[in-house]
């Protein structure tokens, strides 16, 4: 398990999701290893047949949190605030039954929700254990919290936006004509990692017809001269919080004058976009705002996904931000602005910066050029 940072944040979030899960009619969280186990407490665990699992009583509730962990693996717990955040460390040995032990230490609840990630095998535990207990998901209890970023977090998200915006400055170092679109991807690879990053999540070189699929990764294609390349890219930093960030470059020469076209068309879409986010406006008009642009210029059967997705300590998490999607957006909230046109056969372009809401609007987390960037090639 890696150490978490100081525990005045998690205590807050503690003390929140004890609030939350009160105002949901929930009275305890059960919390496995993930990300929500990493949100509350600093450490996101390891999943395995053994159970680990964050006990945590909806505010009201007499029962303290506690983590119940297999006695083996309490040593790698050293070093952890949980004495300073209230949380109890109950160990159990091969021989006793974990479920039983959560239960007893769950205060006698009347509705426990499970972590959405939660495994199927230690689902169906409680669920014995718990016997008519009602059981629900608690994605709806972290979803509030983890939606809106604190003060650490945003800080995390955008020291992830600095890292790989540093990657994209260095692109002209790995897309190159005559390399494949995976010789590219290894090199962007690492350099994910130079730039700090614990490891690269995924990357996308898109060249030519590969970037009319938005979810393309890498390929055996050739990149060449004139080459539309899409290049989709991020990871986690030692903290957990990723970045995700697409720019859109050209090889060797200026492309042709319908692609610089279209791509100003998805430019002022993603201007657009970024400067409809502020606070008390939803998410679906922040997906229109970077539609109407694409969709008056004729491109709009082009532009084939949602605008964006929330970021975190996962990749995609709320808020998404698409139609049909009347969340009100609130200081805190980070996301993608990620408009994309896509022409089959031929070539596609997308432009993503993670923003994050502030009082009046949003900041940008990514600032490189937005531009069609033409490389040496
Ligand atoms: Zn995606
Ligand atoms: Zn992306
Ligand atoms: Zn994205």
């Amino acid at each position: 398990m890696t150490r978490g940072p100081d525990a005045a944040p998690f205590a807050e979030r503690l003390r929140r999701a004890g609030e939350v899960s009160a105002a949901h009619g929930v009275d305890v969280l059960l919390v496995t290893p993930g990300t929500d186990l990493q949100y509350l407490i600093g450490v996101g665990g390891e999943s395995h047949e053994r159970l680990t699992c964050l006990v945590l009583p909806a505010a009201g509730h007499l029962a303290p949190p506690a983590l119940v962990v297999p006695r083996l693996e309490a040593p790698r717990l050293a070093g952890l605030p949980l004495d300073e955040l209230g949380v109890e460390v109950v160990t159990w040995t091969d021989a006793e039954d974990p479920y039983r032990l959560v239960d007893d230490l769950a205060g006698g609840p009347t509705h426990a929700a499970v972590v959405d990630s939660m495994a199927a095998a230690h689902v169906f535990g409680l669920r014995d254990a718990f016997g008519d207990v009602k059981q629900s998901l608690a994605g709806p209890v972290l979803r509030e919290l983890r939606m809106r970023k604190d003060a650490a977090e945003v800080a995390q998200l955008r020291a992830a936006g600095a890292a790989i915006d540093r990657v994209h400055a260095r692109m002209a170092e790995f897309v190159q004509v005559g390399r494949t679109e995976e010789e590219a991807g290894a090199a962007i690879a690492a350099a994910i990692v130079e730039e700090g990053h614990t490891g690269a999540a995924f990357v996308i070189v898109g060249s030519g017809p590969n970037g009319a699929s938005p979810h393309h990764g890498v390929s055996d294609t050739v990149l060449r001269r004139g080459d539309v390349v899409v290049v989709d890219i991020g990871g986690p930093l030692p903290s957990g919080y990723y970045s995700d960030c697409t720019r859109t470059y050209v090889l060797g020469e200026e492309p042709d004058a319908s692609v610089r076209e279209s791509y100003a068309v998805l430019q002022d879409a993603q201007e657009r976009s970024v400067a409809a986010v502020r606070p008390g406006v939803t998410a679906e008009s922040v997906d229109a705002a970077a539609r109407e642009p694409i969709t008056a210029a004729g491109l709009g059967e082009r532009f084939l996904h949602r605008t964006g997705h929330g970021i975190g300590l996962d990749v995609h998490e709320d808020p998404y931000i698409v139609g049909g999607n009347d969340l009100v957006l609130e200081p805190g909230m980070a996301f993608s602005v990620e408009p994309g046109v896509y022409l089959d056969g031929q070539w596609g372009a997308r432009i993503e910066d993670i923003v994050v809401v502030t009082e009046d609007g949003c900041e940008r987390l990514n600032s490189r050029p937005r531009d069609l960037v033409v490389l040496p090639g």
